[in-house]
């Protein structure tokens, strides 16, 4: 293995619903776009992160809530990678599968969003497992399966950046499907911090940070609470 890093363009995107985060990663002329939400402006802006002389290589979904998985029409016939579990839902027309795309379509229907390529997975879909690679050009990916927020979550690792989908948000804790797996998922996204991605390590700097940042949010109070009670922290109020 090579001790010189790849040279490697990270933008990253808040979509206007939820702050959904839409990544663009380049590496030598080898483009990855992760969780490409949600609205079809924003996809627009997205697609235009790719450099016009790169080749967008891969699609990668960190795990099937409903906005990180209907953007992908505006790349059409990009390979998509994504857990294998959730590659396991998609074959088989799951659980996790259907409801993220009904969720979608009633949202959008709701808000009157139109959205030309329509509601579907992309045809080619390659599973990835926990520990398991691909690759971009020359630049390799790591995926990590990390439950909890929900049961196919996959973290990436391309270099030194770690992507972690929901996880790890400053505003609220992301939505707890299952706590001891979401318990685990911490831990070991704290020793993967701690052993390659956190080159500035500034934790005082990451303390400073006030929490939660959507505090006002409506409907966020309720939300933390349900986590806390989700937690064992019985009878709590705030
Ligand atoms: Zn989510």
């Amino acid at each position: 293995m090579e001790d010189i890093m790849a040279d490697v363009h990270v933008e990253v995107r808040l979509s206007g619903i939820w702050q959904m985060t839409s990544t663009v990663i380049c590496s030598a002329g080898s483009c990855l776009v992760v969780d490409p939400g949600y609205f079809p402006r924003e996809l627009s802006e997205l697609a235009g992160l790719v450099p016009r002389r790169a080749k967008l290589e891969a699609l990668f979904f960190t795990h099937s809530h409903w906005d990180h998985v209907v953007g992908h029409g505006i790349f059409p016939g990009v390979p998509l990678y994504t857990s294998a579990v959730l590659a396991q839902s998609i074959r088989e027309g799951g659980g996790l599968a259907a409801d993220a795309l009904n969720k979608a379509r009633e949202y959008d229907s709701q808000w009157y969003v139109e959205r030309p390529w329509g509601y579907a997975w992309p045809a080619d879909v390659r599973g990835i497992d926990d520990g398991g690679w691909f690759n971009i050009g020359d630049l390799a990916i790591e995926g990590f399966l990390v439950p909890g927020h929900a049961p196919d979550c996959m973290a990436i690792r391309a270099e030194s950046y770690l992507l972690a989908g929901d996880y790890l948000s400053p505003c609220e804790i992301p939505f707890v499907d299952d706590l001891s797996a979401y318990r685990r998922t911490l831990q070991r996204l704290m020793t993967i911090i701690t052993s390659g991605c956190a080159e500035r390590k500034d934790a005082a700097a990451a303390k400073e940070i006030p929490l939660p940042r959507a505090e006002n949010a409506v409907g966020m109070r309720s939300h933390h609470i349900e986590n806390c009670r989700k937690a064992g922290l019985a009878g709590i109020s705030i």
